[in-house]
């Protein structure tokens, strides 16, 4: 069987997307460099070759390069992903790299996905509206397991921003609560401490902002690198938004 170390070694082109916004004499333009490629390379060590051998002023973002800290997303070649997880052996020789639109530009591949985030966990209230007094001595809260399990699953989003990149609505109406604040709301909505009411829960999501705001082509669910089930939230959303008995939490 061959492996990528098997292979004979390619040179790759990389096109990328460059701006300081901060200085009065930078333009939007592409620069490009090429490097060779090394077995079992991500995108996250090409730009590090990148930076340390031909250009240190290169900005993009990284930390953990475990696809858990979700600060590396841009789009390559058109589409958003995580940089850290992307293997330039799936890739073409030529590689386009543009930072994740809908997000305030830093420069070159960096943008400012935690303003974007903390607006709308502001925006949603993104927190346990707890109803009842505390009370020290009173019994622990029960959860079901199959409550306790939905929950998880919309806490496994890692705030990336590929959802929102993706997303031809987000990218018009920078409102838009896009995929990740949706499945934000939906999370604290099938919390049973959260004790928000049917009105207050109809203000936080429906119009435009929310989840009627949404076309449903599901570009979002594409691109989602945890592949978060964002189909079912919205079906959810949308049930519990009108009230319906059926709405039940995601899977
Ligand atoms: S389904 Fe389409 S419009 Fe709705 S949040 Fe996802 S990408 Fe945006
Ligand atoms: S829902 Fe998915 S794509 Fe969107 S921010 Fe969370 S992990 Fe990233």
């Amino acid at each position: 069987m061959n492996t990528q170390s098997d292979q004979a070694i390619r040179k790759l082109t990389f096109e990328v997307f460059r701006f300081n916004p901060e200085d009065a004499e930078s333009g939007p333009h592409i620069d490009v460099f090429e490097i060779n490629e090394r077995p079992y390379m991500t995108l996250y060590m090409a730009l590090n070759e990148i930076r340390e051998t031909q250009d240190s002023s290169l900005q993009f973002d990284f930390a953990c390069r475990s696809a858990i800290c979700g600060s590396c997303g841009m789009l390559v070649n058109g589409r958003p992903v995580l940089g850290c997880r992307t293997l330039t052996g799936d890739l073409p020789e030529t590689i386009r790299l543009h930072p994740l639109p809908a997000f305030k530009l830093i420069g070159d591949l960096s943008v400012d996905t935690g303003s974007w985030f903390r607006e709308m966990a502001e925006h949603t209230e993104a927190w346990i509206h707890e109803q009842l007094a505390f009370d020290a001595n009173a019994p622990e809260d029960r959860m079901s397991d199959d409550i306790a399990q939905a929950i998880y699953e919309g806490d496994r989003c890692i705030e990336c921003g590929c959802c929102v990149a993706s997303c031809g609505v987000a990218n018009i109406n920078k409102d838009f609560l896009a995929a990740a604040g949706l499945n934000r709301v939906a999370r604290f909505m099938m919390d049973p401490r959260d004790g928000r009411d049917a009105d207050q829960w109809f203000e936080v999501i429906a119009g435009q902002r929310g989840v009627f705001g949404c076309i449903g082509m599901m570009a979002c669910a594409d691109v989602c690198p945890k592949e978060l089930p964002l189909l079912e939230v919205y079906a959810y959303l949308r049930r519990r938004t009108l009230g319906s008995k059926f709405a039940r939490p995601c899977p």
